[in-house]
């Protein structure tokens, strides 16, 4: 079978044409850095607009590249939430009226699925239960894998997510929009041991994260103007490494049955995040996957391929689902402080 997707829910809009066997027939996506630029962030009724505009022409881009026409797609999978409301229902809507123009059927899918599953669009071996480290913009969770849509949340962040703070150091040290990649960037070129950043968290008994006190740790360093910003890059990197090595390991201990250490999410292709995960996979003797960079941060062929699994399994057809700003994975994730949902 062959799933459209459609991915709206940030600042990228991508549609994708993904086979159940796994072959990516075609995918776009469109950014929205220039538009967001002059703000340092996204700046959420820009990026709807962008979608109306982006979406409908890159959906005939992929149909034109395949060489299909819309009647030869088997589903549609449309991202539902969570992420910025007025993105969401862009997508959504779009997914609904193709699915209706169609008669094929619409496959709601939570994002954070989309990235959790988005290691088996390209590690076939890969298994469930699996250990999941989702470190994205908005997230920064510990997800038992057991199943498609059997997920249960070890842990998440008491404050900010990873990557909302690789993005607010990049705005302290004037390293620009978007930061993941720009502080990864300018930490090579820095010394890692050049401040003694905080670990918050660190050693304590349960998997949660927190990154919010070093980021003001990072802002007072930086106004203190001791060290140049490549240092406290690195110094900066190197923390929440550390943060996340130590809260994945325990994790791991709580999870004896995960048959493999997975990282999804945008954070994930950070270098330096995944040869620290890869050993810590390997001193426990399990494999670690991370999927390559393009399927790491936002793009549509893992809302298709989320699509295919629930299609294999006849998860689908929901034409009155509601777009949600908010929605955990895990139906009974404790309830979870600012943006840990
Ligand atoms: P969510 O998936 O939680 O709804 P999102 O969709 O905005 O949020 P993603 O697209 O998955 O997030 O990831 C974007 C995030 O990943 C940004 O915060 C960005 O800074 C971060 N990121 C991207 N590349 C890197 C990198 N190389 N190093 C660190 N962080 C990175
Ligand atoms: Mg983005
Ligand atoms: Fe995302």
């Amino acid at each position: 079978a062959i799933i459209l997707g459609l991915e709206s829910s940030c600042d990228e809009t991508a549609a994708a044409l993904v086979a159940t066997d796994r072959r990516i027939l075609a995918q776009r996506i469109a950014g929205q850095e220039e538009a967001h630029r002059p703000f340092g962030g996204v700046v959420p009724e820009i990026a709807a607009r962008a979608h109306v505009e982006v979406l409908a022409p890159l959906i005939s881009q992929v149909m034109n590249e395949a060489g299909m026409q819309l009647d030869q797609v088997d589903a549609i999978a449309a991202t539902a939430g969570p992420g910025l409301i007025g993105g969401v229902m862009v997508g959504l809507v779009t997914g609904k009226a193709l699915s209706l123009a169609t008669g094929k059927p619409l496959i709601a899918i939570n994002h954070l699925e989309g990235h959790a599953l988005s290691p088996r669009l390209v590690e076939p071996e890969l298994g469930f239960p699996y250990l999941l480290l989702l470190a994205s913009g908005g997230h920064c969770q510990l997800l038992a894998v057991d199943g498609v849509g059997c997920y249960r949340r070890l842990a998440t962040t008491i404050d900010d997510a990873a990557g909302e703070a690789f993005d607010k150091v990049a705005k302290i040290l004037g390293l620009g929009f978007p930061g993941g990649p720009a502080v990864e960037r300018a930490a090579r070129q820095g010394d890692s041991r050049a401040v003694a950043f905080p670990r918050p968290l660190v050693g304590s008994g349960e998997p949660h994260f927190s990154f919010a006190g070093l980021k003001s740790a990072v802002l007072r360093a930086a106004e203190a103007g001791a060290h140049g910003r490549e240092d406290l890059a690195a110094s900066f990197q190197q923390a929440v490494v550390d943060c996340l090595i130590d809260r994945t390991r325990l994790a791991l201990e709580a999870m004896p049955e995960a048959t493999a250490l997975v990282v999804a999410g945008g954070v994930a292709s950070n270098q330096a995040i995944r040869t620290a995960l890869g050993a810590l996979a390997d001193a426990q003797g399990l494999p670690f996957i991370a999927p390559p960079g393009w399927l790491c941060t936002d793009n549509a062929a893992m809302i298709a391929w989320a699509g295919a699994e629930r299609f294999g399994l006849g998860l689908m057809g929901e034409a009155d689902v509601a777009a949600r700003a908010r929605w955990p994975l895990d139906p009974d994730a404790p309830p979870a402080r600012g943006a840990g949902v």
